[in-house]
């Protein structure tokens, strides 16, 4: 569970399309101050959940419960969810401030009531002075700010954020990701956010659940997910890593020596396999040291430690990704900064990562 009390729960959610499980007996909790993304790849079921909290879709079964208040058969204007799309769904023949007041002007709110909200939300979004504008006057993230506005304008007692960032250029999504965080820990309501993109998710979230075919791969606090992936699959979709494909060794307890591709690497695992067995090592990018001939560090023990050569440099600003051959002839790539690595493209070199860098799954075919 996340921070504070819980605000929303859902118990043994499920919805079929048809044949498609989209969305498979979901447990959740999510605490009152909590930033909570659903992360996965298209089709996964990640806007199916989203619509359901939403009361947009009615679920087979399951419940879901907001403010303590079983929900689920309560049509959405009644939840106090505010709702905010990737397309912003503005209206375009009214300005800015007829715009974020709509949902207030729907609940019949008084003129005082629309006035004071509409200054408080201009002020929180940094809209003040565009309030006469249409949408078609707005740059892409003054748009995105109005339709967050519009989102919170009803005091909502929950924000769901449904790929808000997917039309806006990557500078100014850089900038909204810490902006709508920072409303989020302000407005102290939880947020669900909705992503196919793992930095995104990276930025803003305190916890992610990681989704796959309807079910949550992995649910947990960002660092976690990111260094303690529970699964092949979220670790081939959150970081950058390589897959080592090798077979069991020797194991034991919570560490497998495994051969891969004629190289002994020893590596850690929580499952128990036998010798024999595939599996998939995967270890990120930037976890691989690179180093030139002669140069290792000193602790022999504690490191796996290759040779290979340096085939390329793929230049990346801040960083590179360095394209090494090893020298079983498997390909790997290490990532750093250029400023600390003094070789070259056709250097022979030294490869290593600690023996407690990585993760090791049973390769299921
Ligand atoms: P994306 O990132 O592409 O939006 P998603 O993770 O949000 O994907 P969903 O839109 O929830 O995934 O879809 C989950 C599954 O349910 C998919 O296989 C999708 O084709 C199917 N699906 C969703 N809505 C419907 C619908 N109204 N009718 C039939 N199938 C649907």
């Amino acid at each position: 569970m996340g921070e504070g009390p819980v605000s929303l729960s859902l118990r043994g959610i499920s919805k079929r399309f048809g044949q498609v499980k989209a969305v498979d007996g979901i447990d959740l909790s999510v605490g009152q101050d909590e930033f909570l993304s659903l992360l996965g790849p298209s089709g996964s079921g990640k806007t199916t959940l989203l619509r359901i909290i939403a009361g947009l879709e009615l679920p087979d079964r399951g419940t879901v419960v907001v403010g303590g208040q079983d929900v689920t058969r309560q049509p959405p204007y009644r939840r106090k969810i505010g709702m905010v799309f990737q397309n912003f769904l503005l209206f375009p023949h009214k300005t800015v401030a007829e715009n974020i007041i709509f949902p207030l002007r729907m609940q019949r709110a008084s003129r005082e009531e629309c006035v004071e909200r509409l200054g408080w939300a201009l002020n929180l979004l940094k809209l003040k002075g565009l309030e006469a504008r249409y949408p078609n006057q707005l740059s892409g993230g003054q748009q995105q700010r109005v339709s967050l506005a519009r989102g919170l304008i009803s005091r909502p007692t929950l924000l769901l954020l449904d790929e808000p960032l997917a039309n806006l250029d990557r500078e100014l999504r850089a900038e909204m990701e810490v902006e709508i965080r920072r409303y989020q820990k302000e407005l102290r309501i939880p947020f669900i956010y909705v992503t196919h993109n793992q930095e995104e998710a990276l930025t803003m979230s305190d916890r992610i659940a990681v989704m796959r075919n309807g079910v949550f791969e992995q649910i947990a606090p960002r660092v976690e997910v990111y260094q303690k992936p529970a699964t092949a699959f979220v670790a081939s979709f959150v970081g950058q890593s390589n897959h080592l494909l090798g077979k069991v060794m020797q194991c034991a307890a919570g560490q497998l020596v495994i051969d891969w591709k004629g190289r002994e690497l020893t590596v850690p695992c929580n499952e128990t396999l036998g010798a024999g067995e595939a599996v998939r090592f995967m270890i990120k990018h930037e976890d691989v040291q690179l180093r030139a001939m002669g140069r290792a560090s000193r602790d022999q023990a504690a490191f796996n430690r290759l040779k290979g050569k340096l085939r390329d440099i793929i230049f990346k600003g801040q960083t590179a990704n360095f394209i090494l051959e090893i020298d079983n002839g498997c390909e790997l790539i290490a990532s750093g900064s250029l400023r600390d690595t003094d070789v070259r493209a056709g250097d022979s070199v030294l490869v290593e990562w600690p023996q407690t860098a990585g993760v090791c799954f049973r390769d299921k075919p």
